[in-house]
């Protein structure tokens, strides 16, 4: 992810922040260690069986209402605390294959089997173990002082949200019948901003992707006779340098559309290059912050694709196939105004920034609005919003004088160097949900 930020300002007057809520600083320790347990422990998409767990385990001592295996390994906790509002919180479970390059002493050397057999280096690169650790501190605040709210708390432990399919998974595995259904479903998402600050958006939050595979599939031959194939490779090489023309050519500039050819394969790792390969593989990742946008931008890789191959005298077979969507990340409007205006109230202004909106997707908005509709729950409104994560002796050590300098080279989510600042990054985020979900749930009784 990237982004602008500003940095924190002078608080005046009328932005000072609220006392620390009472009884947020005991959870600092034990906030700590859950997410050092899960950073040195991160698992694959589909595979979060030890993480699941360890959120499971907790919220279940927590008194919560546990469901476990929910469309997988996920997890949904309910605590209710009297009649008034149910409001979800949504953290992710899973982590990345990457390796770690932190430093930290406290950074993951682990490994799962990849589909050679071979060892592959995960890591919790996006932040997930932040969020998870920051739901269950909040739970813990929640299920320790009932008197201060009414209504229901909701947790849930999603997995596979890299692959875009935990959502979904858990919705047809009937997450929404099995616990109460939530009025608001509320999450976050670290990014390196800085640490201590919370950004609201104003627009969408992040992009809706479209992940296309175009497949030529041809004749090959003698690399000597290219004349006798239908050669796959010039039309999949002619789409990736045609596709640029998508965004750049196409779209207007405001619509802020990025449209990537990511991968492209053909023949064998063992060839001895005088063979012309029979298939070509090309992944596309499209990226808009609307869905007529989303829909132009698939129509055109198809017609790129297409075109591209019927240019040769004995055209490949072209077909594109979609592996994966995801929807526009776009908070409810009333619902952020009121946790934007609760943050504040926490934070101080200068702690409550701006964000305008990421080309990094989610499948979060599957479990809101027309997603949850299709579940046969309508009305369920969301928020969400970004949580600083770079800590202030690394913000000061990144070189450029602006935050937009600095955020072009601070180590982003999904970097084997991506290193949130631990307490600040946690304290931040267990403050941001607690008062969001105390904000949209029921006052106490008088
Ligand atoms: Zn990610
Ligand atoms: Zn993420």
């Amino acid at each position: 992810m990237s982004t602008r930020s500003r940095r924190p300002g002078t608080t005046t007057r009328h932005d000072r922040p609220a006392p620390a809520l009472p009884g947020l600083d005991a959870l600092s320790v034990p906030t700590a260690e859950l997410y050092l347990d899960l950073h040195r422990h991160p698992e694959l998409s589909g595979d979060e069986r030890r993480t699941a767990a360890r959120f499971a385990d907790r919220l279940d001592a927590d008194g919560f209402r546990v469901l476990r295996g929910i469309g997988g390994h996920g997890v949904a906790a309910e605590l209710r605390n009297g009649d008034g509002p149910a409001v979800l919180l949504r953290a992710e479970l899973d982590a990345l294959p990457v390796a770690e390059d932190t430093g930290a002493p406290y950074a993951s050397t682990a490994t799962a089997p990849g589909p050679d057999g071979r060892p592959v280096p995960l890591m919790h690169a996006c932040g997930h173990d932040a969020h998870l650790a920051c739901v269950a501190a909040a739970a813990r605040w929640f299920a320790a002082r009932r008197e201060q709210w009414r209504g229901t708390l909701l947790v849930v432990g999603q997995p596979a949200e890299e692959t875009l399919s935990g959502a979904r998974a858990m919705l047809e595995d009937g997450l929404y019948e099995r616990i109460t259904p939530p009025d608001d479903v509320l999450a976050q998402h670290t990014a390196p901003f800085p640490a201590g600050m919370v950004a609201h958006a104003d627009g969408p939050v992040m992009a809706g992707s479209a992940l296309l595979e175009a497949r030529f599939e041809g004749e090959g031959g003698h690399a000597a006779t290219p004349h006798l194939t239908a050669d796959p490779l010039l039309a999949a090489a002619g789409s990736v340098v045609r596709l640029s023309a998508v965004a750049a050519r196409e779209s207007d500039p405001a619509e802020r559309l990025v449209v990537t050819a990511s991968s492209l394969r053909a023949g064998d790792t063992g060839s001895t290059g005088n063979v012309i390969a029979s298939t070509a593989v090309l992944h596309v990742t499209v990226r808009a912050f609307s869905e007529p946008a989303l829909d132009r931008a698939v129509a055109a890789v198809e017609r790129v694709v297409r075109a591209e191959a019927a240019a040769a005298a004995r055209p490949p077979r072209a077909t594109v196939t979609a592996l994966s969507r995801s929807g526009v990340t776009l908070a409810d409007p009333e619902v952020t105004a009121a946790v934007r205006a609760a943050h504040q109230r926490q934070f101080g202004a200068a702690r409550v920034t701006g964000w305008p909106g990421s080309t990094a997707t989610e499948d979060f908005p599957l479990l809101t609005g027309a997603g949850a509709a299709l579940h046969g729950r309508p009305g369920i409104r969301g928020c969400y919003w970004m949580l600083g994560a770079t800590g202030p002796a690394q913000w000061t050590a990144a070189p450029g004088g602006g935050a937009a300098e600095k955020l072009r080279v601070l180590p982003a989510n999904h970097s084997p160097r991506y290193l949130p600042s631990v307490r600040l990054t946690l304290e931040t985020g267990t403050a941001a949900l607690v008062t969001a979900a105390l904000a949209r749930l029921g006052p106490a009784e008088g």
